[in-house]
């Protein structure tokens, strides 16, 4: 009965012979999906129903089936399969135009000795991330136990088949060519993808939930990653030929004298006020660019290198992002007159937190008109916030404006607590919240508020950090051991899956497939989607049928 009628799609052929063998597929992460089962949902084009995968393709071929049915006789209503996941991101790929944009990384390896194209190898790269696989191992074990008649999705979605190629390359190749690839060319990927998002006016068409305060507001904050105890990458002299590997030496000429070795990097992201966050730059820390003695503490390490990193990074950007709008969020770290001079530069708007022990004169200054009557007066403001669960939220604002910094430089002094009251009136310790802001704007009672929601955006940069460390992208494995180069880059594209991964899960067609489930097993369930789909039931799906599409995005809460 297949292929009689001549409004059957040419997608029917493959019915006969991918049905069979799914009916009698175990169905994967069973738990996950059969919270689905039976659930309708309607799209703006066809009604999808949810199901375990082995149901997933059978449905998909059923559909197939449905559309010979005599009884449709319009070939415009043909053609209403699943939209699955894994056809979703694969389309979003290629809206963000990936492959091209990795294509023009250049390629220093000998042309003729290669057998997989840069952008391949990448995209490799790049999957055990967005998969969340946690080591390039994870990835090569799945692909190596693919049959060969079950490759064509992922031979697909790699641009594989394209060349003809029917294999997929050793994670050992993949680790040479990362090792020759230059690392800002990468950097240079999340550039991209802020300026894909802002020319795709993702910004200015959620200007109300994305740039609620009318300014973009970047992050800095050091990451350490990896600790080693003997070097990772040494010469025939066994010397340590990392550039990367900051030295540390503690109780030296001790007994117990303790030599390990650290790795870490400067990021600088863009948060939104939506819950958007956008990595935009990594800078490795290198120790031949820190003045300091082997034996230093390491928090006084971290705080050097970052500051060192700080006034490398920052013009770069200034000069990448034009005459953006800018507020830089920073840490204590940060808190003091250099960092402010070189915002005033760049024409950058700042938020710093200052703690006890950076900029004393100005805690000292302050201390001093906080009691004064005029200020207990006019620079202060309360808020009170009474939450459904019956808790009460206290707020208090000071502020002081045009506090000296040096001898050259002025900023403004926001301090700011909060206090959470249960029901009864009793304080709960644990939610307490005290810091200081050091801000370029002049405060009032106007924007006191206002200025405390941007200071504290920049948690949402933790939780970046967190994320990677702790949701699925594996930070502290070091995915390249003996060579640098590949270490930096396998950690530069990190960012860059994240990115691209989040914007992903902000548009509304991602959001409804992914349901209740987590983020995590949402992607991993993209994996096993194309792992274990044959690609012409894959390639039914509208999202990569359609010759247009638009992704909408939603940054609702
Ligand atoms: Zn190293």
């Amino acid at each position: 009965m297949i292929a009689q009628s001549s409004t059957i799609c040419t997608s029917q052929i493959f019915t006969g012979i991918y049905s069979s063998p799914y009916r009698h597929h175990r169905p994967f992460r069973h738990h996950r999906f059969s919270r689905y089962r039976s659930s309708f949902r309607h799209r703006k084009s066809d009604i999808v129903i949810q199901t375990p995968l082995h149901d997933k393709v059978s449905a998909n071929v059923s559909k197939i089936i449905d559309i010979s049915s005599p009884l449709k006789s319009s070939p415009k209503q043909s053609c209403k399969y699943e939209d699955l996941s894994i056809a979703q991101f694969i389309r979003f790929l290629k809206q963000i135009k990936l492959k091209k944009l990795l294509s023009k990384i250049i390629d220093v390896r000998q042309q003729n000795k290669i057998s997989y194209k840069n952008d391949v190898i990448l995209q490799w790269a790049l999957t055990v991330y967005f998969f969340r696989q946690g080591s390039c191992n994870a990835l090569q074990t799945s692909l190596q136990k693919l049959k060969p008649n079950k490759r064509t999705a992922i031979l697909k979605y790699l641009g594989l088949l394209e060349d003809e190629i029917d294999s997929f390359p050793h994670r050992t190749v993949v680790n040479d060519c990362l090792g020759r690839i230059e690392a800002d060319e990468v950097n240079e990927l999340l550039i991209h993808l802020f300026n894909w998002a802002k020319k795709s006016k993702i910004f200015y068409n959620h200007m109300p939930k994305l740039l609620s305060y009318d300014i973009f507001h970047i992050c800095i904050d050091g990451f350490s990653v990896h600790k080693y105890d003997t070097p990772h990458a040494v010469n025939e002299k066994k010397k340590n030929i990392c550039p990367y590997c900051l030295p540390r030496r503690h109780n030296k000429g001790k007994k117990n004298e303790v030599t390990y070795w650290m790795h870490g990097f400067v990021n600088v992201t863009i948060v939104f006020s939506g819950g958007l966050q956008l990595p935009l730059y990594v800078y490795p820390l290198k120790a031949s660019q820190i003045k300091l003695e082997g034996s230093a503490s390491d928090e006084e390490l971290k705080q050097e290198s970052e500051l060192q990193a700080a006034k490398m990074i920052l013009p770069i950007l200034k000069e990448k992002l034009g005459k953006l709008p800018v507020a830089l969020l920073t840490d204590s770290l940060y808190a003091n007159e250099p960092l402010i001079k070189l915002c005033e530069d760049l024409g950058w708007d700042y938020l710093i937190v200052r703690q006890e022990g950076s900029l004393k004169t100005i805690r000292r200054k302050c201390d001093e008109l906080e009691g004064c009557e005029l200020y207990q007066q006019s620079y202060r403001a309360h808020e009170t916030i009474k939450l459904k669960n019956g808790n009460t939220i206290e707020r208090t604002v000071k502020w002081f404006n045009g506090v000296t910094i040096g001898k050259k430089s002025y900023t403004n002094v926001l301090r700011f607590e909060e206090i959470v009251k249960d029901a009864d009136g009793n304080s709960i310790k644990k939610k307490y919240f005290k810091t200081e802001w050091l801000c370029s704007k002049e405060i009032n009672k106007g924007n006191c508020f206002s200025l405390v929601k941007r200071g504290r955006m920049r948690a949402d940069h933790e939780d970046l950090h967190n994320s990677l460390k702790n949701r699925g992208f594996a930070a502290k494995h070091d995915y390249s051991r003996a060579n640098s180069n590949a270490w930096l880059v396998w950690k530069i594209l990190m960012f860059v899956a994240f990115g691209i991964f989040e914007l992903f899960s902000f548009t509304t067609l991602a959001q409804k497939s992914k349901g209740p489930s987590s983020w995590i097993a949402f992607a991993k369930d993209l994996l096993s989607e194309l792992l274990k789909i044959p690609w012409e039931i894959i390639a039914l799906s509208p999202s990569l049928k359609k010759e247009k599409i638009q992704f909408r995005f939603n940054f609702s809460p």
